[in-house]
């Protein structure tokens, strides 16, 4: 069993920030990283909004140097995956690792958000390379081009709409023919020159040799199919909170996205939480990197007053 003072779960931009935070407190945070170290940024090809880097970076870049500047303060980055907690007891928690058994005074979680993926053929070769589930981060390389959006919710027509500010067009491609948004943006979504709608359609293939170049579209009422020419997929079929550990230990919303207070606590003292495990708003790598500052500084306030 080892014993740590603060435990950060997850290696995205929330993570390693708040690790930066409580590192540069002296209280040596142990950061394990998840199944995809980085998270959802370090598949992200171009980050041209996260400020400071005003000719952009790439997202490994930008984690890699997370990770760099919280290790130099003392933080560890584990590689390995939490397989089971208990918080029930109160600090200090428990946690095991796929080898591993901590205990921590402090836990952070920002264990993240992933979007839904389709699962056709195609999609997860071709993610970055047309491929996107974020037009804010994506959305400016396609200037000019053709673009193809798959699903009929609000951030399907909110990221579409901002998809027509670069792309010639924006094609909505969704399995019904009534969308689920919200009527304040299906009306501009429709009054969008720059946007169409194809309905009852499903993308069955993701095509393109090292590049997107076509989807392969089923008409789900006449089950025809056909081969249409895209330069991007953009990818809005719902987001899930990687929150599955913590049901009936820390309280969370319907959809599974932890409850916190104005200090970044969970419905367990101790237990922090930070980045989108707790966000379906702003979903930025600059608004996480604000929530893991403030979860780092609650805390190590926190264990102070503990001690
Ligand atoms: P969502 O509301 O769950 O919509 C997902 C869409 O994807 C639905 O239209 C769904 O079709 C479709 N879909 C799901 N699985 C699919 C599949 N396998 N193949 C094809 N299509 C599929 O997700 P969201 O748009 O990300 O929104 C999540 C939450 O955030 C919602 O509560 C939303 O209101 C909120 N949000 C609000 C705003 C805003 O107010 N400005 C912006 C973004 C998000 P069906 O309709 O047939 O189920």
């Amino acid at each position: 069993m080892q014993n740590e003072k603060a435990i950060i779960l997850g290696s995205g931009p929330a993570g390693l920030t708040a690790a930066l935070y409580m590192a540069r407190a002296s209280l040596e945070p142990v950061v394990i990283s998840g199944n995809e170290l980085g998270g959802q940024v370090s598949i992200t090809n171009e980050v041209e909004n996260y400020p400071g880097f005003p000719e952009g970076t790439t997202g490994p870049e930008l984690v890699e140097r997370m990770q760099k500047q919280a290790e130099r303060f003392g933080a560890r980055v584990l590689i390995d995956e939490v397989t089971e907690v208990d918080f029930r007891k109160g600090s200090p928690f428990r946690l095991k690792t796929h080898g591993e058994s901590y205990e921590a005074r402090a836990v952070i979680v920002a264990t993240g958000a992933s979007p839904q993926r389709l699962g056709v053929p195609g999609e997860e070769a071709l993610i970055g390379r047309g491929v996107s589930f974020c037009a804010t981060c994506d959305g400016f390389f396609f200037r000019g081009k053709r673009v193809v959006v798959v699903g009929g919710g609000d951030s399907a027509l909110e990221e579409g709409l901002f998809l027509t500010r670069f792309a010639d067009s924006v094609q909505v491609v969704h399995r019904r023919a009534e969308l689920r948004a919200g009527e304040a943006l299906k009306r501009r979504a429709q009054a969008n020159e720059k946007m169409s709608f194809l309905w009852d359609t499903v993308v069955e293939e993701i095509k393109g040799n090292g590049k997107v170049e076509a989807v392969r579209l089923r008409n789900v009422k006449t089950n025809e199919t056909r081969e249409q020419a895209t330069d991007g997929v953009f990818i809005y079929v719902g987001h899930y909170p990687n929150s599955d550990l913590f049901r009936g230990q820390l309280e969370m919303d319907e959809r599974g996205y932890l409850i916190t207070d104005e200090r970044m606590m969970t419905s367990v003292k101790g237990v922090f939480a930070a980045g989108e495990i707790q966000d379906p708003i702003y979903r930025q790598v600059t608004t996480s990197v604000g929530q893991g500052a403030a979860a780092g500084i609650m805390a190590e306030r926190w264990l102070e007053e503990q001690s």
